[in-house]
């Protein structure tokens, strides 16, 4: 199946993409909760997952469990975190094919910004909750929510596209990532990823990656019609 990219008005598509685990290869925040939460985290997940809490309330429980400065968290952060291959073509080809692209993420702001610019990629525009140093560790304000049947904030993201007549294209692996991923028109989730599954279980057509070159393939194919690997 080919992606059309580009309606009659031309390079009206929006690309919205995760950035743990999606952008990156590791969770930054799962790293750091691994390592210095005290409390059980993954428990406040599956609540989650539930759909008993929101990821608001998922968050802001999860990082109360640590006690980090903002700048040891980037210190830790940066010995272990590496982009996932192909990002950079991703970038290239929606520039090349005039998309939107933006990281919608739940993840630490500061740090996405900051691997971002370390990467030369600072121009990347980047909605994230922000995070607040409270004295003993942060707290979060979540992007405000316009759409009324926006179920979290990604989706939000989605819903605000196809408002404005864009097609939108999602790409993630996580649970917060599902309804943004329903929403769209096009759905990308990483190979064998939670998000892979849910959209599997709720019967979405999606495509699934390990490189984001995949990604780009599909939405923007090269004459060359290099093979996509899907579902
Ligand atoms: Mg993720």
């Amino acid at each position: 199946m080919e992606l059309a990219t580009e309606g009659p008005g031309g390079g009206k598509i929006s690309v919205l993409c995760d950035f743990d685990g999606t952008i990156t290869l590791i969770d930054t925040a799962e790293f750091l909760l691994d390592r210095y939460a005290d409390g059980d985290w993954r428990r406040v997940e599956d609540l989650l997952e539930d759909g008993r809490i929101t990821i608001d309330q998922c968050m802001s429980t999860q990082f109360a469990m640590i006690s980090l400065s903002r700048q040891n968290m980037l210190t830790e952060l940066d010995k272990v975190v590496v982009p996932r291959p192909g990002f950079s073509r991703l970038l290239d080809a929606c520039s090349a094919g005039s998309a939107r692209f933006r990281v919608t993420s739940a993840g630490l702001d500061f740090y996405i910004r900051h691997f971002l610019a370390a990467n030369g990629w600072g121009a990347v525009e980047v909605v994230a909750p922000e995070v607040m140093d409270n004295g003993s560790g942060v707290s979060f304000r979540f992007p405000p929510i316009r759409e009324p049947q926006a179920r979290n904030f990604k989706e939000d993201q989605v819903l605000r596209e196809r408002a404005s007549g864009r097609r939108v294209a999602y790409i993630g692996d996580g649970v917060s990532d599902l309804w943004a991923a329903l929403s769209a028109d096009h759905a990308f989730a990483v190979r064998a990823s939670r998000l892979d599954r849910l959209l599997s279980r709720e019967g979405k057509e999606h495509r699934t990656f390990t490189d984001l070159g995949e990604v780009a393939e599909a939405l923007f194919p090269s004459p060359a019609g290099l093979e996509v690997h899907g579902p």
